[in-house]
């Protein structure tokens, strides 16, 4: 069933420059839609070249004295941050499900993870040290010591504006960076807010600043400028591809967290009690809109027919209801253009002799949880990324094939295998191509301190604290002659 609520309100939204609200120097505003029935919620600031130039420059002016900031001074920053996060939860996952769709269950953990981010960025301040280093010359003390790159150009997806919103900006925030954010043309409001939240904590003017607009038309003059020192952006294999390049040629750093096709298996000996559960989590959080989502489940034959029978029974009771209750899992697919890729991914399927044991069919703007067996090669769905809540389970009869099918994808973001055998798992978590590898859990799972990331095309470097350490601060040699 679709919600009857009607559509909240927002603001326009402007671009948040030197800690205030900028109206963009084109004067134009995009229309910000509820995913639920396209409806204009807000008009946000088309941002043009200029703008980014001056949200860059002002970083970097603002980068002069942050840099030099206490530990102290960004912790406590940051500490205070996560308290008005925790203050206004129910604004931010308002926000969460008007803008993007996001049942609020989904909203309610994108607010845990941010809280979980800020509080870790906190603890990152005090942890920015260096070595002591033996030396072959005699008398001379030798060692090396970190310092803060600059601006970093942090580039966020549309499906996890909190969650990578923070984690985008608190880690080089704490330590001593600066950031020019550009958030999804599907999330602007979301981000404007934390832009607002880390003003009222007290991040100095020009530290944080967000530039909304068609990442098409201005991302390259974000990810080439020649004070941006480090591009961290999460989104597609397609643009992910594209910024590799520039940074490639423009010698920047960079962090790339791009898409998946994530595998999940299930051995003979798995729990099904735990392995359903663990697999419809898996797939169909956020109506499948998400980088880990298991689109791909490997069965083991022996109780293939089994699996099937509680998976699709369990995919077809999911809730499409009011996105505010707490039992609705499905929500909208984003945007029309989303909704065609998903629709002919189910089609091309259908037409090629794929079997649809649940779902395929669409209330409004939701797609329904769809599982698919008999899915052959020649199917797009087979090896593309649907994003959305479509799943494809095979047989499969050995754990050697098991390993071979999962590494069968140009993708390896993250992983699952559910099996009561340590040596089929831990044969698996040493095997299996993927950045990430959870075993008797879903295959959506992510923490601050962890190293977050994927392997062949769904990424280039890992997020996390001791990660983003390294990746965001530069090193120095130094000696002294004593
Ligand atoms: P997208 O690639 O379409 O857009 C992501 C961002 O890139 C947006 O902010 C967009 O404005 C910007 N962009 C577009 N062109 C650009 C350019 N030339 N230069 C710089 N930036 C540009 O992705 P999306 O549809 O918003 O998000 C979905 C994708 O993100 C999926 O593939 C999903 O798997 C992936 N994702 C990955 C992770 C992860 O951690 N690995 C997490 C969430 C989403």
């Amino acid at each position: 069933m679709t919600s009857t609520a009607t559509s909240k309100q927002y603001d326009s939204v402007d671009h948040w420059i030197a800690g205030k609200g900028v109206a963009p120097r084109s004067a134009k505003y995009f229309p910000v839609n509820n995913p639920l029935d396209d409806a204009v919620i807000a008009n946000a600031a088309a941002g043009n070249i200029d703008d980014i130039n001056s949200a860059i420059e002002t970083a970097h002016e603002a980068f002069q004295t942050f840099r030099n900031t206490l530990p102290k001074e960004r912790e406590k920053i940051l500490c205070k941050a996560a308290e008005l996060l925790e203050r206004d939860r129910q604004e931010f996952v308002d926000i969460l499900v008007d803008e993007i769709g996001s049942p609020i269950k989904k909203a309610g953990f994108e607010v845990e993870k941010g809280l979980a981010f800020l509080r870790a960025a906190a603890g990152m301040t005090r942890q920015v040290t260096g070595k002591t280093i033996p030396s072959d010359a005699p008398g001379k003390f030798s060692m090396s010591i970190r310092s803060p790159i600059g601006v970093v150009a942090a580039i966020t997806p549309f499906n996890v504006p909190l969650i990578k919103g923070t984690r985008l900006s608190c880690n080089p925030i704490a330590l001593g960076n600066t950031v020019v954010m550009m958030p999804s043309e599907e999330a602007p409001i979301l981000t404007n807010r934390l832009a607002r939240l880390y003003s009222e904590a007290g991040l100095p003017d020009g530290v944080f600043n967000v530039v909304s607009g068609n990442g098409y038309e201005i991302g390259d003059a974000l990810t080439t400028h020649p004070h941006v020192k480090m591009v961290t952006f999460t989104g597609s294999c397609r643009v992910g591809q594209h910024i590799r390049e520039l940074c490639g040629k423009h010698n920047k750093r960079m962090t790339l967290e791009l898409g998946g096709k994530s595998p999940l298996v299930v051995m003979a000996d798995a729990k099904l009690e735990a392995a359903v559960p663990g697999a419809i989590q898996s797939i169909f959080m956020y109506q499948g809109q998400v980088c880990m989502g298991a689109s791909r489940v490997y069965v083991h034959e022996d109780v293939f027919d089994e699996f099937v029978k509680r998976f699709a029974g369990a995919a077809s009771g999911l809730k499409m209801g009011d996105l505010r209750d707490p039992n609705t899992m499905i929500g909208p697919i984003i945007s029309e253009r989303q909704r065609e890729r998903v629709r002919s991914h189910i089609e091309d399927a259908r037409a090629k002799g794929a079997t649809i044991v649940t779902g395929g069919a669409w209330d409004g703007n939701r797609c329904q949880p769809t599982v698919l067996t008999d899915v052959t090669p020649e199917m797009t769905v087979y090896a593309e990324e649907t994003f959305g809540p479509v799943v494809s389970v095979y047989p499969i009869r050995s754990l050697d094939e098991a390993i071979e099918r999962s590494n069968d994808s140009e993708f390896g973001l993250s992983a699952a295998i559910y099996t009561q055998n340590i040596d089929s798992a831990m044969r698996y978590v040493m095997e299996v191509e993927s950045g990430m590898v959870h075993v008797n859990g879903s295959s959506l799972h992510d923490e601050p301190h962890v190293p977050f990331g994927g392997t062949k095309e769904s990424g280039f470097g890992r997020e996390g604290t001791e990660e983003d350490i390294e990746a965001m601060t530069e090193w120095k040699w130094v000696t002294i002659q004593l």
